[in-house]
Protein backbone atom coordinates (compact mmCIF):
# COMPACT_ATOMS: atom_id res chain seq x y z
CA UNK A 1 0.00 0.00 0.00
CA UNK A 2 1.09 3.76 -0.42
CA UNK A 3 2.43 6.17 2.16
CA UNK A 4 -1.11 8.51 3.37
CA UNK A 5 -1.18 11.73 5.26
CA UNK A 6 -3.45 14.26 6.16
CA UNK A 7 -1.15 16.98 5.11
CA UNK A 8 -1.49 15.98 1.26
CA UNK A 9 -0.08 17.93 -1.43
CA UNK A 10 -2.69 17.23 -4.46
CA UNK A 11 -0.02 18.87 -6.78
CA UNK A 12 2.58 16.50 -5.87
CA UNK A 13 -0.29 13.23 -6.98
CA UNK A 14 0.60 10.63 -7.98
CA UNK A 15 3.73 10.70 -5.81
CA UNK A 16 3.31 9.20 -2.36
CA UNK A 17 1.81 10.07 0.00
CA UNK A 18 -1.39 9.52 -0.68
CA UNK A 19 -4.59 11.82 0.83
CA UNK A 20 -5.97 9.49 4.38
CA UNK A 21 -9.17 9.51 4.76
CA UNK A 22 -11.16 8.44 8.08
CA UNK A 23 -15.08 8.28 9.06
CA UNK A 24 -14.22 10.99 11.64
CA UNK A 25 -12.04 13.51 8.90
CA UNK A 26 -14.52 13.29 6.40
CA UNK A 27 -17.76 13.81 9.27
CA UNK A 28 -15.01 17.18 10.17
CA UNK A 29 -14.49 18.46 6.86
CA UNK A 30 -18.51 18.22 6.31
CA UNK A 31 -18.92 19.96 10.07
CA UNK A 32 -16.92 22.83 9.16
CA UNK A 33 -14.09 22.59 6.69
CA UNK A 34 -11.90 25.21 8.22
CA UNK A 35 -12.26 23.19 11.85
CA UNK A 36 -10.81 20.00 9.67
CA UNK A 37 -7.89 22.47 8.41
CA UNK A 38 -7.11 23.24 12.49
CA UNK A 39 -7.38 19.55 13.29
CA UNK A 40 -6.06 17.45 10.22
CA UNK A 41 -3.65 19.54 8.62
CA UNK A 42 -2.46 21.97 11.34
CA UNK A 43 -2.35 19.66 13.74
CA UNK A 44 -3.58 21.65 16.47
CA UNK A 45 -4.82 19.99 19.43
CA UNK A 46 -8.38 20.03 20.39
CA UNK A 47 -9.79 20.48 24.10
CA UNK A 48 -11.17 16.74 25.55
CA UNK A 49 -14.51 17.73 26.12
CA UNK A 50 -17.21 15.53 28.61
CA UNK A 51 -18.49 13.82 25.83
CA UNK A 52 -15.17 12.53 24.50
CA UNK A 53 -14.16 11.01 27.67
CA UNK A 54 -17.82 8.96 27.78
CA UNK A 55 -17.52 8.32 24.44
CA UNK A 56 -13.63 6.37 24.94
CA UNK A 57 -14.85 4.77 28.46
CA UNK A 58 -18.21 3.64 27.08
CA UNK A 59 -16.48 2.22 23.55
CA UNK A 60 -14.02 0.74 25.85
CA UNK A 61 -16.02 -1.08 27.88
CA UNK A 62 -18.63 -2.42 25.41
CA UNK A 63 -15.53 -4.02 23.77
CA UNK A 64 -14.38 -5.38 26.88
CA UNK A 65 -18.05 -6.67 27.55
CA UNK A 66 -18.00 -9.01 24.03
CA UNK A 67 -14.32 -9.99 25.10
CA UNK A 68 -14.96 -10.93 28.31
CA UNK A 69 -18.74 -13.03 27.34
CA UNK A 70 -18.72 -16.76 28.33
CA UNK A 71 -21.53 -17.84 25.90
CA UNK A 72 -21.51 -21.55 27.35
CA UNK A 73 -22.52 -19.52 31.14
CA UNK A 74 -24.95 -17.66 29.24
CA UNK A 75 -26.77 -20.09 27.67
CA UNK A 76 -29.36 -21.76 30.13
CA UNK A 77 -30.14 -18.45 32.00
CA UNK A 78 -33.07 -16.68 32.21
CA UNK A 79 -33.80 -12.78 31.55
CA UNK A 80 -32.90 -11.45 35.09
CA UNK A 81 -30.34 -13.64 35.34
CA UNK A 82 -28.88 -12.69 31.90
CA UNK A 83 -29.41 -8.80 32.88
CA UNK A 84 -27.47 -9.82 36.07
CA UNK A 85 -24.74 -11.43 34.30
CA UNK A 86 -24.18 -8.59 31.64
CA UNK A 87 -24.09 -6.02 34.07
CA UNK A 88 -21.09 -8.20 35.91
CA UNK A 89 -19.12 -7.45 32.99
CA UNK A 90 -19.16 -3.68 32.63
CA UNK A 91 -16.79 -1.53 35.01
CA UNK A 92 -17.97 0.22 37.92
CA UNK A 93 -17.37 4.44 37.02
CA UNK A 94 -19.73 7.31 36.32
CA UNK A 95 -21.51 5.65 33.55
CA UNK A 96 -23.15 2.74 34.97
CA UNK A 97 -26.86 4.07 33.96
CA UNK A 98 -25.71 3.22 30.18
CA UNK A 99 -23.82 -0.10 31.08
CA UNK A 100 -27.42 -1.05 32.72
CA UNK A 101 -29.22 -0.44 29.40
CA UNK A 102 -27.21 -2.17 27.74
CA UNK A 103 -26.83 -5.07 29.91
CA UNK A 104 -30.71 -5.35 29.35
CA UNK A 105 -30.50 -4.65 25.63
CA UNK A 106 -28.36 -7.49 25.15
CA UNK A 107 -30.24 -9.61 27.40
CA UNK A 108 -33.58 -9.29 25.28
CA UNK A 109 -31.88 -9.81 22.38
CA UNK A 110 -30.42 -13.16 23.85
CA UNK A 111 -34.06 -14.16 24.53
CA UNK A 112 -35.23 -13.41 21.16
CA UNK A 113 -32.20 -15.00 19.14
CA UNK A 114 -33.00 -18.29 21.15
CA UNK A 115 -36.59 -17.79 20.33
CA UNK A 116 -35.64 -17.51 16.54
CA UNK A 117 -33.31 -20.21 16.70
CA UNK A 118 -30.85 -17.80 16.21
CA UNK A 119 -28.43 -17.83 19.11
CA UNK A 120 -25.28 -18.23 16.75
CA UNK A 121 -25.93 -14.54 15.64
CA UNK A 122 -26.19 -12.86 18.67
CA UNK A 123 -22.08 -12.55 19.29
CA UNK A 124 -20.42 -10.02 16.94
CA UNK A 125 -18.37 -12.32 14.46
CA UNK A 126 -15.49 -9.32 14.86
CA UNK A 127 -15.32 -6.92 18.14
CA UNK A 128 -13.65 -3.57 16.87
CA UNK A 129 -11.85 -4.77 13.52
CA UNK A 130 -9.88 -1.63 11.55
CA UNK A 131 -9.50 -2.03 7.90
CA UNK A 132 -7.13 -0.18 5.76
CA UNK A 133 -8.40 0.31 1.88
CA UNK A 134 -7.28 2.09 -1.79
CA UNK A 135 -10.09 3.84 -3.40
CA UNK A 136 -9.75 5.50 -7.12
CA UNK A 137 -11.85 8.55 -6.99
CA UNK A 138 -12.72 9.60 -10.87
CA UNK A 139 -12.50 13.35 -11.50
CA UNK A 140 -15.78 13.53 -13.19
CA UNK A 141 -18.01 11.38 -11.77
CA UNK A 142 -19.92 14.60 -9.71
CA UNK A 143 -21.83 17.25 -10.82
CA UNK A 144 -21.29 19.47 -7.43
CA UNK A 145 -17.50 19.78 -7.91
CA UNK A 146 -15.03 18.78 -10.37
CA UNK A 147 -11.42 17.28 -9.31
CA UNK A 148 -8.97 18.02 -11.59
CA UNK A 149 -7.70 14.62 -12.55
CA UNK A 150 -8.60 10.76 -10.85
CA UNK A 151 -7.00 10.53 -7.44
CA UNK A 152 -6.03 7.17 -5.13
CA UNK A 153 -6.73 7.69 -1.84
CA UNK A 154 -6.36 5.99 1.36
CA UNK A 155 -9.63 4.71 3.22
CA UNK A 156 -9.15 3.53 7.13
CA UNK A 157 -11.63 3.02 9.66
CA UNK A 158 -12.68 0.84 12.74
CA UNK A 159 -15.86 -0.53 12.89
CA UNK A 160 -17.16 -1.20 16.69
CA UNK A 161 -18.98 -4.41 15.58
CA UNK A 162 -19.32 -6.55 12.90
CA UNK A 163 -22.32 -8.91 12.82
CA UNK A 164 -23.27 -11.85 10.42
CA UNK A 165 -26.57 -12.15 9.63
CA UNK A 166 -28.91 -14.14 7.12
CA UNK A 167 -25.86 -14.51 4.55
CA UNK A 168 -24.41 -10.91 5.13
CA UNK A 169 -22.78 -8.56 7.33
CA UNK A 170 -23.66 -6.17 9.21
CA UNK A 171 -21.44 -3.41 10.72
CA UNK A 172 -23.40 -1.63 14.00
CA UNK A 173 -22.03 1.57 15.22
CA UNK A 174 -22.11 2.46 19.33
CA UNK A 175 -23.22 6.07 19.87
CA UNK A 176 -23.11 7.26 23.91
CA UNK A 177 -25.08 10.31 23.35
CA UNK A 178 -28.79 11.05 22.66
CA UNK A 179 -30.47 9.61 19.64
CA UNK A 180 -32.83 12.42 17.05
CA UNK A 181 -34.26 11.69 14.31
CA UNK A 182 -32.32 14.52 12.94
CA UNK A 183 -29.19 12.09 13.17
CA UNK A 184 -30.46 9.41 10.59
CA UNK A 185 -29.07 10.98 7.38
CA UNK A 186 -25.50 11.29 8.99
CA UNK A 187 -25.83 8.24 10.33
CA UNK A 188 -26.48 6.61 7.26
CA UNK A 189 -23.34 8.53 5.63
CA UNK A 190 -21.25 7.31 8.71
CA UNK A 191 -22.24 3.66 7.72
CA UNK A 192 -21.67 4.34 4.45
CA UNK A 193 -18.21 4.78 4.42
CA UNK A 194 -17.62 1.76 6.05
CA UNK A 195 -19.08 -0.09 3.31
CA UNK A 196 -17.15 1.89 0.86
CA UNK A 197 -14.24 0.95 3.28
CA UNK A 198 -15.61 -3.14 3.38
CA UNK A 199 -15.95 -3.27 -0.56
CA UNK A 200 -12.72 -1.55 -1.52
CA UNK A 201 -10.52 -3.54 0.72
CA UNK A 202 -8.55 -6.33 -0.72
CA UNK A 203 -9.70 -10.08 -0.22
CA UNK A 204 -6.44 -10.51 1.20
CA UNK A 205 -6.97 -7.77 4.05
CA UNK A 206 -10.03 -8.96 4.84
CA UNK A 207 -9.37 -12.53 5.62
CA UNK A 208 -6.39 -11.28 7.36
CA UNK A 209 -8.78 -9.48 9.74
CA UNK A 210 -11.12 -12.37 10.05
CA UNK A 211 -13.82 -11.33 7.22
CA UNK A 212 -14.83 -13.89 4.17
CA UNK A 213 -14.79 -11.59 1.26
CA UNK A 214 -17.44 -13.80 -0.52
CA UNK A 215 -20.69 -12.50 1.72
CA UNK A 216 -21.35 -8.54 1.11
CA UNK A 217 -22.30 -6.17 3.91
CA UNK A 218 -26.03 -6.19 3.31
CA UNK A 219 -26.89 -3.87 5.89
CA UNK A 220 -26.17 -1.43 8.77
CA UNK A 221 -27.15 -0.39 11.86
CA UNK A 222 -26.58 2.19 14.95
CA UNK A 223 -27.25 1.75 18.75
CA UNK A 224 -27.99 4.33 20.98
CA UNK A 225 -28.07 2.75 24.71
CA UNK A 226 -28.85 6.50 25.71
CA UNK A 227 -31.86 6.65 24.24
CA UNK A 228 -32.97 3.14 24.43
CA UNK A 229 -32.42 3.35 20.13
CA UNK A 230 -31.36 0.59 17.62
CA UNK A 231 -31.80 1.05 13.74
CA UNK A 232 -30.83 -2.19 11.56
CA UNK A 233 -30.86 -1.66 7.79
CA UNK A 234 -30.48 -2.05 4.19
CA UNK A 235 -27.94 -0.64 3.16
CA UNK A 236 -28.87 2.50 0.93
CA UNK A 237 -27.26 3.26 -2.88
CA UNK A 238 -28.71 7.12 -1.86
CA UNK A 239 -26.55 7.37 1.51
CA UNK A 240 -23.29 6.02 -0.21
CA UNK A 241 -23.50 8.44 -2.75
CA UNK A 242 -24.01 11.03 -0.79
CA UNK A 243 -21.05 10.38 1.01
CA UNK A 244 -18.64 9.66 -2.16
CA UNK A 245 -19.88 13.45 -2.98
CA UNK A 246 -18.24 14.52 0.50
CA UNK A 247 -15.31 12.51 -0.40
CA UNK A 248 -14.85 14.64 -2.99
CA UNK A 249 -15.74 18.06 -1.76
CA UNK A 250 -12.64 16.94 0.59
CA UNK A 251 -10.60 16.49 -1.71
CA UNK A 252 -11.47 19.74 -3.97
CA UNK A 253 -10.58 21.67 -0.94
CA UNK A 254 -7.07 20.39 -0.46
CA UNK A 255 -7.04 21.14 -4.70
CA UNK A 256 -7.92 24.52 -4.27
CA UNK A 257 -6.47 24.96 -0.65
CA UNK A 258 -9.69 26.43 0.14
CA UNK A 259 -10.74 25.51 3.78
CA UNK A 260 -14.01 27.21 4.37
CA UNK A 261 -15.39 28.37 7.77
CA UNK A 262 -19.61 27.43 8.94
CA UNK A 263 -19.19 29.70 11.14
CA UNK A 264 -22.93 28.71 13.45
CA UNK A 265 -23.63 30.98 16.51
CA UNK A 266 -25.04 28.10 18.34
CA UNK A 267 -22.53 25.54 18.12
CA UNK A 268 -18.97 27.42 17.50
CA UNK A 269 -18.93 28.32 20.97
CA UNK A 270 -18.15 25.05 21.94
CA UNK A 271 -15.27 24.43 19.21
CA UNK A 272 -11.64 24.64 20.33
CA UNK A 273 -10.74 26.73 17.21
CA UNK A 274 -13.28 29.05 18.63
CA UNK A 275 -10.34 31.69 19.88
CA UNK A 276 -8.14 31.23 16.76
CA UNK A 277 -11.04 30.88 14.03
CA UNK A 278 -11.27 34.00 11.99
CA UNK A 279 -14.90 33.72 11.37
CA UNK A 280 -15.67 33.57 15.08
CA UNK A 281 -13.62 36.68 15.48
CA UNK A 282 -15.60 38.21 12.62
CA UNK A 283 -18.77 37.36 14.34
CA UNK A 284 -17.78 38.99 17.34
CA UNK A 285 -18.01 42.52 15.08
CA UNK A 286 -21.64 41.97 13.91
S1 LIG B 1 -15.34 28.22 15.52
FE1 LIG B 1 -16.94 27.47 14.13
S2 LIG B 1 -16.38 28.24 12.11
FE2 LIG B 1 -14.56 28.38 13.41
S3 LIG B 1 -13.45 26.45 13.08
FE3 LIG B 1 -14.76 26.13 14.83
S4 LIG B 1 -16.62 25.22 13.98
FE4 LIG B 1 -15.51 26.18 12.28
Amino acid sequence: MMEFTYDWKPEDYPDEPILKITKSSLGSHQWCPKKYDFNYRERLPQDTTEAMTKGTIIHNAREDFFNSYDMKKAEDMGLQELIDYNYSLYPIDDYTDVYYAMACFDANRLMDAREADKVDEYMPVLNEVKLDAEFHIRARAFDHVELKQNYTVHLQGIIDRLFFSDGGYIPMELKTGAWGKHKATSMRKEMAFYKLLFDEATDEHLIEQGIDPQYEMTHWGWYFPVSNHIQVEKVKKISENAMLKSLATLIHSYETNVFEAKYNERTCASCSYFSICPAADMAGWV
